[in-house]
């Protein structure tokens, strides 16, 4: 009954306008909002048991009484993963009639995953969205233009709806070359501009030669960004950029950051937090379980990256808790100038190249604002690197495009570097993808 009333008040709250939805939903108590999600997650819960088959074989396996759990924490080695989505296919986990779908590219698998959702689930993230860009300053007569991907991709769907909210001016112009966007961009002079961190480097390089124009604040988010690439394009615009975390699974932003940019605020109306692995830093595996989707719920997902939980108020007064930077992930997959990469991508680039030993590496290096993925194979008698270099390509070019597409944008620079057989391989086991970037500078 209190649990009702609570999440009547929020769904008021949130309809108002964000200056007091901001006030109104601040003023709840903690043990209030602790209890509104308990009781989400128990709904969620018993809406797996009931209608999402993976679920249900997953407990009854388990002996899991979705009844008696009242915290993700209680289900102990219970865990979603993405290998999971791909191995059972989305439609084992949906639980409700499904609007629109969207996909995830692939991490150490070529295969997207598929999150399906509906549009009033949409409506809600919409509306978040737009709560927390009005905190970023966003006002109704702001100008945006977005370089959002928006294929498949979840991100620009998200924002539309948030700006119907908010009824800026705004126009889509995709994930085109920054070059073409800065022209184009002029037109309309945008006063906030949405796009990858990447990406969005490069067209502050192109902007800081060109000119730039007032800009209110920028925003990135899809992949990790260095604190020096931040203070590169701030510097150019003389405007913040902020950044946001989330996941096609998580439907956007699980969390994004203040006007203090000092971790993420978690979402923590829509989504527990736990860790998992943590070490003696307190970084460990970020695992969330929603608790407002009806369409195709996840508990404990396992998000692959690490980064730690702050739970210290943070100095802006938002009541939201808060994480850190992502660190690394998990597995070797790495998010960086050239897209999602893994280790099945480089096996790709090099198939049917003659000349070559099955063995290779990768190190992603991060220099001068800009990602360098640099790729060691180890050649058999000593082949030529001019035509090795343009066989790389040109399989990069033929099979991801999109990859193909950000060397072309120049988001990040390749390098083909030769190495003599019998030298990449010193354990018994080759990690093929190595992130050398520090985030934190
Ligand atoms: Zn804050």
């Amino acid at each position: 009954m209190l649990t009702q009333a609570i999440e009547l008040f929020e769904g008021v709250a949130l309809r108002t306008n964000p200056e007091r939805a901001i006030r109104l939903l601040g003023s709840l108590p903690a043990s209030m909002i602790d209890a509104m999600r308990r009781a989400r997650f128990r709904r969620t819960m018993l809406r797996a048991a009931n209608h999402s088959s993976f679920y249900r074989d997953q407990f009854r396996k388990r002996g899991i009484d979705p009844r008696r759990i009242d915290h993700p924490s209680e289900l102990g080695d219970f865990y979603t993963t993405g290998d999971d989505l791909r191995a059972f296919g989305a439609e084992q986990f949906l639980t409700g009639h499904a609007d629109t779908a969207f996909e995830t590219t692939g991490t150490t698998s070529p295969l997207p995953k598929t999150i399906f959702f509906s549009r009033e689930e949409l409506a809600t993230m919409g509306r978040i969205t737009a709560i927390w860009l009005y905190l970023l300053g966003l006002r109704r007569d702001d100008r945006i233009l977005s370089a959002f991907d928006c294929s498949f991709w979840v991100s620009p769907a998200v924002l539309r709806a948030g700006l119907e909210y908010l009824k800026c001016f705004h126009v889509e112009a995709g994930k085109i070359d920054p070059q073409l966007f800065y022209e184009r961009a002029r037109t309309y002079r945008p006063t906030v501009i949405f796009g990858e961190p990447s990406w969005m480097i490069r067209l502050s390089e192109i902007a800081e030669r060109y000119g730039v124009w007032p800009v209110k604040f920028l925003w990135a988010g899809g992949e990790n960004l260095s604190e020096s690439g931040r203070i590169s394009v701030e510097q150019v615009w003389s405007a913040p950029l902020y950044l946001n975390y989330g996941q096609t699974e998580s439907f956007g932003a699980l969390g994004a950051e203040c006007k203090l940019k000092k971790g993420y605020h978690r979402n923590d109306l829509y989504f527990f937090f736990e860790l998992d692995n943590v070490d003696a830093e307190g970084y460990g595996e970020v695992i969330y379980t929603t608790l407002a989707r009806d369409v195709m719920p996840l508990i404990r997902y396992r998000s692959n990256d690490v980064a730690r939980l702050i739970e210290e108020p943070c100095e802006c007064g938002v009541f939201a808790g808060r994480m850190g930077k992502v660190r690394a992930r998990c597995d070797e997959m790495v998010v960086c100038g050239m897209g999602n990469v893994g280790p099945w991508v480089f096996d790709e680039v090099l198939r049917d190249i003659s000349g070559i030993s099955s063995e290779w590496q990768v190190f992603i290096k991060h220099e001068s604002y800009c990602d360098a993925v640099e790729l060691h194979v180890e050649t058999l008698n000593g082949s030529a690197l001019p035509q090795f270099r343009d066989a790389v390509l040109l399989n990069l070019r033929n099979r991801f495009p999109d990859f193909w597409k950000n060397h072309e944008m120049r988001l990040y620079e390749l390098r083909v570097i030769p190495c003599t057989h019998g030298t990449l391989r010193n354990g018994r086991k080759l990690q093929r993808v190595i992130d050398q970037r520090d985030m934190s500078r």
